[in-house]
């Protein structure tokens, strides 16, 4: 079965590798979880490109930032990034997108309208959704947000896991509520309403819980998370509570499911591994709360750790099998593969 995919990081992995134009290090096999023939051949349609810009090395790293406690941890914020320094990390990795689209030989679109998204699927085109994780490379005033959309941006996330002048993301904590700290700041709120007349999809992943019913209250569009998994399984603060959950569902919107061990399956250390079962567990909790009419895959591939039973994008067809296993009907889980994602773009996009 072909599926559609919430989250990948695969534009950080190769910017951060040293050459943002190496378009080869998608397109051709590579020996991370992602590249274009091991996509192709699991079946992957497309799915959301993120623009997410690492901290600058001068920070020290999450394992250098972490507090052990009694019963888990807590990795502390890293430092806000400039926006000079965002605004050029973005830029690198929109070049990059656009590289691996014109090298691709009309293989690979980067799809603004659902026309685009139509085309590609009707045409078998690997579709690509431009999504910047992290607001930091829009001006505060929002003057630049519209060259973002020029460049393609049809989705945004608000915050990463730190804090920006928009909003403030969610730490790295076990045990811990999402409820961390304050809302959404007004450049945050005058962002939710610009997007919404653009018809940019507002992500809400690892944004803090205020921060989650600010964005809820303003919205328009659905309310979507693109990689997330279930506060319910697993207590973490960057996971979503069942009351999300539900106001997600609520305005027909989509959570994809993170494949992030630590997320899935998290204990008072991190870890490296979790099985392949604990993303069957977090889909199958919020299809069973919400509908598997609001759950599909936000996988992270080459943002995170994976289960290794999962390995890299060719685990797809075997975790599709599992679902099925579950007792997922055909129909569901055409709804999670796929369908659910194109909804709420096509709900979400004006054109
Ligand atoms: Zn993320």
């Amino acid at each position: 079965m072909k599926f559609f995919d919430g989250h990948n990081d695969i534009l950080n992995k190769i910017t951060n590798a040293g050459d943002h134009l190496d378009s080869r290090a998608f397109l051709e096999r590579g020996d991370g979880h992602l590249d274009f023939p091991r996509a192709c051949h699991a079946g992957f349609m497309g799915g959301f490109f993120a623009v997410y810009t690492s901290n600058p090395p001068s920070v020290p790293t999450a394992e250098e930032r972490i507090t052990l406690t009694d019963n888990g941890y807590l990795v502390s914020f890293p430092p806000p990034l400039e926006y000079e320094y965002a605004h050029q990390s973005a830029l690198d990795m929109i070049s990059l997108l656009e590289k691996i689209e014109s090298d691709s030989g009309g293989n690979f679109k980067i799809v603004t309208s659902n026309q685009d998204l139509e085309y590609c699927l009707e045409n078998e085109i690997m579709a690509a959704v431009l999504h910047l994780e992290g607001a930091e490379p829009i001006l505060p005033s929002l003057e630049n947000l519209s060259s973002f959309y020029e460049k393609g941006m049809r989705s945004l996330g608000i915050t990463w896991s730190r804090q920006n002048k928009f909003g403030s993301g969610v730490p790295f904590q076990y045990p811990g509520s999402p409820d961390t700290g304050p809302g959404l700041t007004e450049e945050g709120k005058n962002l939710v309403k610009a997007c919404n007349d653009l018809g940019i999809l507002i992500d809400l992943a690892h944004l803090n819980e205020k921060g989650f019913w600010d964005a809820a209250s303003l919205s328009t569009a659905p309310l979507v998370s693109t990689h997330t998994a279930a506060h319910g399984i697993i207590p973490k603060s960057r996971n979503l509570t069942d009351t999300q959950l539900k106001a997600i569902a609520e305005t027909n919107g989509v959570v994809g499911v993170i494949f992030s061990v630590n997320d899935l399956d998290g204990e008072s250390r991190p870890k490296k591994d979790a099985p392949i079962l604990s993303i069957i567990h977090h889909i199958r909790y919020i299809a069973d709360l919400i509908g598997p009419e609001h759950v599909a895959f936000g996988s992270d591939l080459d943002g995170t750790l994976i289960p290794s039973e999962l390995g890299d994008v060719s685990g797809f067809p075997g975790l599709i099998q599992l679902l099925i296993e579950d007792g997922f009907s055909p129909s569901a889980m055409e709804q999670i593969c796929y369908k659910n994602w194109l909804r709420v773009l096509k709900e979400t996009w004006i054109s």
